[in-house]
């Protein structure tokens, strides 16, 4: 049975998107059938692999038309990787949620015919905790959450325990905590050091071993249209997102209360 994975954090800016991309391409480097779902209508990461935010197959048509998403999943550049590209019109979602029965339930049920032809599917939100994020709370088994190495690192992070808590109870009882992810990690910092004791302080095993440092061709990779790995495989962002996959791969289907 495969796992659904939601890239999480109400902050704008952190890795979110690049995680999504770079993991996803990563777990499917090593040959995992690996299904990516863009729900931010930012749409960066249906860019980051170089597809039209304008595509007519797209995660809008999923959601607000009940389109199966073996029509709307498309090829990537990568044999084992397919995407539900997001779209522009993705929006208004927001709003036109709101007259839907089940608003919060559409992903999981869009999911649910195909989420076994996956070994992981990953859903890259939106910087809120709006009604796409909590679509993405509802259908995930996980929640991973990335996290930059900066002074206000854990800000916001008690209204996003808050949320994981609440969706816990209500709506989703076997949500877990994949891990939180340092992102734009600089090790010459006191500063980056500092933020991961505290966070290690926090969160303990929650807090993921691999780190992701600050990378410039994680940053580049995206105006191609490619991840970082079909773009410098010999980058340090790439080594660290190889190694990420690794280290969620080992995770295996393990749970871990999402508290
Ligand atoms: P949003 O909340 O707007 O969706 P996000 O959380 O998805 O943002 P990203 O888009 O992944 O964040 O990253 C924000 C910016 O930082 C991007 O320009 C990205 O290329 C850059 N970036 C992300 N991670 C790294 C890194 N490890 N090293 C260098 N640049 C990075
Ligand atoms: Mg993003």
């Amino acid at each position: 049975m495969g796992k659904v994975i939601a890239v999480v954090n109400q902050k704008g800016g952190v890795g979110k998107t690049t995680t999504v991309v770079n993991l996803s391409a990563s777990l499917a480097a090593a040959e995992r059938e690996t299904l990516v779902v863009d729900l931010d209508p930012q749409g960066n990461t249906t860019s980051g692999f170089g597809v039209s935010k304008t595509h007519q197959d797209n995660i809008y048509h999923g959601l607000l038309f009940s389109r199966p998403l073996v029509e709307l999943y498309i090829t990537t550049q990568l044999e084992h990787l397919k995407l539900v590209p997001s779209h522009r019109d993705l929006t208004g979602a927001e709003v036109e949620l709101q007259t839907i029965p089940e608003r919060e339930q559409r992903l999981k049920l869009l999911l649910e015919p195909i989420r076994a032809h996956f070994d992981y599917t990953l859903i890259d939100c939106p910087p809120s905790l709006g009604i796409l994020t909590l679509n993405a709370l509802c259908a995930a088994d996980s929640v991973l959450v990335p996290i930059q190495c900066e002074y206000f690192a854990l800000e916001g992070l008690a209204d996003l325990l808050e949320t994981l808590r609440r969706v816990q109870h209500q709506l989703n009882p076997q949500l877990a905590m994949e891990g939180i992810l340092l992102t734009m990690y600089d090790e010459r910092t006191n500063l980056s050091r500092q933020v991961r004791e505290d966070l290690s302080k926090h969160f303990g095993d929650s807090l993921l071993k691999t780190m992701i440092p600050r990378n410039i061709r994680l940053g580049e990779a995206p105006s191609f249209g490619k991840p970082v790995l079909l773009y410098d495989i010999k980058s340090k962002g790439a080594e660290a997102y190889l190694h990420l996959a690794r280290e969620i791969i080992a995770h295996g289907n393990q749970k871990k209360s999402a508290r």
